[in-house]
């Protein structure tokens, strides 16, 4: 066995069973908690107390610091926001890097850039850790109900060893290429679910202003090509008005900034996607950014002279 600089075991074989996860929040937090119920020790940290004691009734433990979570974990989970705060937590005074077991498995599940994940890959190897990308797609659906898709950027050996465990937090659990691979696919995602969900928006501005049967036009186009999960789970949002987030707007617009960067320095030209870019900023400088996505509805209803408050 290797040992690190301070004398800790490198348990970097053995099976998981210990996990601190570290960002609780809307989906933090069920993923935390199906790995409770999966049968994984987990001690969670999140910056507000109130999701910390979530964990506990859901039978976590609480750690008061990221210090205190990863100090005796198999595995670091991180869900975090953005780009900052997973390079804060991870490469930041007091980090996951400083604390973490030499050998232990870090997993960023958070939606970041995949620059930013080759460089906490690059990190983690002179500490003696090993380190995946895997972020996730499904929403807050899926990850209570445990039935993500799971996309894993980084070595064979670690994406073997992590894979019972993301398989107590997804369905559809695939292993797309090295170190920040899983946030290229990911970035892709995005795309296609904000040009969805402006295509939805759209469709459904035109059938009101055409004085359609809303929720018929939408059951039927649900059956046919058009269907789609974005139409599946965003229906109810638009026909309802119920744009509680879900995912936010502020963080598709960081999602579709990944998406432009990337596109520019590999050199794809994406028009509908850069437009949609511009429609989610819209939104955001109405006052939307902390609105589910569904809401880009309320942009197209402005661009076609109907705007509603509701
Ligand atoms: P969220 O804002 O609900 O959760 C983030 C959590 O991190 C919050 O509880 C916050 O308190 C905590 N946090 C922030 N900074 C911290 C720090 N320095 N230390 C400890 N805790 C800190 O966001 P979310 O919707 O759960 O999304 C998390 C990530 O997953 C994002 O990257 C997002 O893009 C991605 N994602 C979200 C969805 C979705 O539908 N919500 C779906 C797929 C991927």
């Amino acid at each position: 066995m290797d040992r690190n600089l301070d004398g800790h075991t490198d348990t970097s074989h053995g099976k998981l069973r210990s996990v601190a996860f570290i960002g609780l929040g809307i989906m933090g937090g069920p993923m935390a908690a199906n790995l409770v119920r999966a049968g994984y020790r987990v001690t969670g940290h999140n910056r507000s107390r109130a999701a910390v004691d979530r964990l506990v009734e859901a039978g976590g433990h609480a750690a008061g610091s990221v210090a205190e979570a990863v100090a005796d974990a198999d595995a670091v989970i991180t869900m975090l926001p953005a780009d900052a705060e997973v390079t804060e937590v991870v490469l930041g005074e007091g980090g996951v890097l400083q604390h973490a077991r030499a050998g232990s498995l870090l997993i960023d599940m958070s939606t970041i850039s995949p620059r930013t994940a080759v460089a906490l890959a690059e990190a983690g190897r002179e500490y003696g850790l090993r380190v995946l990308d895997a972020p996730v797609s499904g929403g807050e659906a899926g990850a209570i109900e445990g039935v993500l898709s799971i996309m894993a950027g980084g070595e064979d050996a670690d994406f073997e060893r992590a894979a019972p465990l993301f398989h107590a937090l997804g369905t559809t659990v695939v292993h797309v290429g090295p170190p920040g691979a899983g946030q290229t696919v990911k970035a892709a995602n995005q795309l296609v679910v904000a040009v969805n969900i402006q295509a939805l928006a759209e469709a459904v501005v035109f059938l009101e202003k055409a004085g359609a049967d809303l929720p018929a036009a939408l059951t039927v186009l649900g059956g046919g090509l058009a269907g789609s999960t974005v139409l599946n789970r965003k229906k109810d949002a638009m026909l309802n008005r119920d744009f509680a987030p879900g995912f936010r707007i502020d963080l598709h617009h960081k999602d579709l900034g990944i998406v432009t960067d990337t596109a520019r320095d590999t050199g794809a030209v994406l028009p509908t996607g850069t437009l949609v870019a511009q429609l989610l900023s819209s939104c955001r400088e109405n006052g939307e950014g902390g609105l589910d996505h569904s809401a880009l509805l309320r942009g197209v209803e402005r661009l076609s002279g109907r705007a509603r408050t509701d």
